[in-house]
């Protein structure tokens, strides 16, 4: 096992990883920007260093500096959460070249499924259902382009092959507007992701985002650990998750979740991962995998009992994989609310010092959040400032818990989305389950 390792991140997924570190009897260091002197994990770490200015492209994108951070501190690994540089296969592969451990898949892997386009093919290959689509990147042909969309059947949805957080996707309702669609999409895909890239698919018009967790040690071990349902949705971004997803019958749970352990064996998948699908008239259609943990990995960790993040630094320090498929057993039923400092009704964000703050208990409960009384959310970062996690015997029971944590939850001094939360879990048809991802936008308007 590791003696020390670097926490690459910040906010709520950084204090998860350094608490899993301690338990697991890991030193750690913590990185940061000028502003994040204050973060809780800093704080609570056993070494910090201050790697840049607050722009995150200046300090937690900032490559070089994170692996000067690891040379000085003379940690053995690095763990890059989520988002930032969790998934840029040219810094895993430069913390590998530098003689570290980066915790997460070998840099191939991250580049094979990092590309949607070469990640949809390998899933083919490997007999994962995709969703029809141009089969490939758009040629430069225009007749051929509109040949491509014809045969798949409008509406289709042109997306960037280097796309990600809900970025770089349009949908085309008719051919008159397919061609602008597809020359917008690749201009924006060049400016944002440095790739032009562009394909298309068959847009699902009421589809419900599934996802299958992952663990592989990368030594021929592999298991999946249940479902997610992700379809509370805006603008892409989840807001809510539960864990199973609910109405999908456990065989059609363990026939999908079969065929991503089938696909990481066939990808040499190492750590955790997620294979995320659209599930519309009972059939799952992969649109990407996820080569790290996710935001809402804790309802598994709460239906299954394990620990993801341990798991992961374990499978990185070369131990293979304690768990087999039947320990796998799901407990109950868990719901997860991201509670983000914006405005309940504009979704503008409300960064600021909290004054108060009162995270929720009882039976059940877990609160992953970074927040303290005095803390200052800072304007540059994302939003999310506490994961509400309840975990019941049956759905009907974690529902309720959540209605009761979300009543007791106070964060003063800044705005929050708890109001849209509150209205959420007394929802009719979210408390049926089920819903599809269009649901939450088509709703909030009234
Ligand atoms: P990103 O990497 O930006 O998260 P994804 O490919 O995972 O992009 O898609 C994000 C979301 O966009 C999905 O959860 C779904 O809401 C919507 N979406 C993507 N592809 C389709 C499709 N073919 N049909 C309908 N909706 C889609």
């Amino acid at each position: 096992m590791f003696d020390k390792v670097l926490i690459a991140n910040r906010g709520e997924i950084a204090l998860r990883i350094l608490r899993a570190c301690r338990e697991l009897g890991i030193a750690t260091v913590a990185v940061h920007s000028k502003v994040d002197a204050d973060l809780k994990h800093v704080r609570l770490a056993d070494e910090s260093i201050c790697i840049g200015p607050n722009p995150p492209g200046a300090s937690y994108l900032n490559g070089p500096a994170i692996i000067s951070a690891l040379e000085v501190s003379d940690a053995q690994a690095v763990h890059p959460g989520y988002g930032f540089l969790a998934e840029n296969a040219d810094f895993a592969e430069q913390v590998e070249r530098s003689g570290f451990v980066f915790i997460g898949p070998t840099p191939e892997v991250i580049r094979l499924m990092g590309d949607k386009v070469s990640a949809i093919a390998a899933m083919k290959r490997a007999g994962v259902p995709t969703v029809p689509g141009s089969d490939g990147p758009l040629p430069d042909d225009e007749g051929e382009i509109r040949r491509i969309a014809r045969a798949v059947g409008y509406p289709v949805i042109v997306k960037a092959a280097a796309g990600g957080g809900g970025r770089g996707m349009r949908v085309v309702h008719s051919e008159a507007a397919l061609l602008k669609a597809v020359a917008v999409t690749r201009a924006e895909a060049q400016a944002a992701f440095g790739d032009g890239t562009v394909y298309l698919e068959k847009f699902l018009d009421h589809p419900r985002h599934v996802e299958i967790q992952v663990l592989a040690d990368g030594r021929g071990q592999a298991i999946h650990l249940g479902d997610r349902d992700c379809s509370l949705q805006r603008r892409h971004q989840k807001i809510l998750e539960e864990a199973p997803a609910p109405g999908i019958s456990e065989e059609e749970r363990q026939a999908i979740g079969e065929l991503c352990v089938r696909a990481c064996l066939e990808i040499g998948y190492r750590g955790a991962g997620t294979f995320e699908f659209l599930y519309q008239d009972g059939h799952f259609y992969f649109i990407e995998m996820n080569t790290r943990i996710q935001v809402e990995h804790p309802v598994t960790e709460m239906v299954t009992g394990v620990d993801l993040v341990k798991e992961q630094i374990r499978i990185a320090a070369g131990e293979p994989l304690r768990l087999r498929q039947e320990d796998v057993v799901i407990r109950g039923h868990a719901v997860e609310c991201r509670i983000n400092a914006e405005d309940p009704d504009t979704f503008l964000p409300s960064p600021g010092r909290v004054s108060t703050f009162h995270a929720p208990g009882g039976n059940g409960i877990r609160v992953d959040s970074h927040l303290y009384c005095g803390y200052t959310i800072p304007p540059y970062y994302d939003s999310l400032v506490a994961k509400i996690i309840a975990h019941g015997s049956d759905r009907a029971e974690a529902f309720a818990r959540m209605r009761n944590a979300l009543d007791e939850l106070l964060v003063e001094g800044v705005k929050t989305n708890a109001p849209l939360h509150r209205r959420l879990v007394e929802d009719a048809a979210v408390l049926q389950g089920g819903v599809d991802i269009h649901y939450l936008e088509r709703r909030l308007p009234r």
